[in-house]
């Protein structure tokens, strides 16, 4: 596997002094790959690559561009802020609901305890492949599992089944998804260029 340089391009660092260069790629397979460099000695150290996957168009492709270290470091601190958000809420949702929730489940067979969980098919899993998934780890350890590894909306999904609604739960969750949204506008507000 070989790559082949395709193009360089410079264009004006962000003090303007100097340069940076973005070199294109391609491989055999005809995939294309781009890397940036700075080539300004003070921007280099002030400067860092931000990137990110982007499925704006039909291919997931990376987007990259610049932000000083001040942006990164604030950035880091948005994202660590809404990780601790999200610690917190699964700590008390465990706390105050996993027992609930395999109470639930409590005395039903396996196609019950599947009417349950999916609200009568509504929602993932399809019946076979719930069979599937239990067969070997059991119903319970499933359950627990789902509740564990639940995401945003699996979660509203779980608490609208256990017919509870915790305005500090959900409150954390919300505030951990604005410190994401926040932190996501944030590097793109201040990209460089
Ligand atoms: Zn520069």
């Amino acid at each position: 596997m070989s790559w082949e340089e395709m193009s360089t391009a410079k264009h004006p660092c962000p003090c303007g002094k100097s340069t940076y260069t973005i070199t294109d790629r391609m491989d055999d397979w005809n995939r294309t790959d781009s890397s940036m460099h700075m080539d300004c000695e003070a921007c280099r150290s002030n400067y860092v690559i931000f990137s990110e996957n982007s499925y704006r168009s039909s291919l997931p492709s990376i987007v990259q561009f610049w932000i000083s270290e001040r942006t990164q470091a604030e950035y880091v601190r948005l994202l660590n802020e809404a990780k601790t958000s999200r610690q917190k809420a699964k700590e008390i949702k465990s706390n105050r609901y996993l027992s609930k929730w395999k109470n639930l489940f409590e005395g039903k067979n396996k196609k019950q305890a599947w009417v349950t969980l999916t609200n009568n098919g509504a929602r993932y899993p399809a019946l076979g492949t719930f069979y599937q998934h239990t067969k070997t780890e059991g119903v319970e350890a499933y359950l627990v599992r789902h509740f564990e590894n639940a995401d945003d909306r699996t979660f509203a999904e779980i608490m609208t089944t256990l017919e509870i609604d915790d305005v500090e739960v959900f409150g954390l969750i919300e505030l951990a998804k604005q410190l994401e949204c926040d932190a996501h506008d944030l590097v793109w507000r201040e990209r460089v260029p």
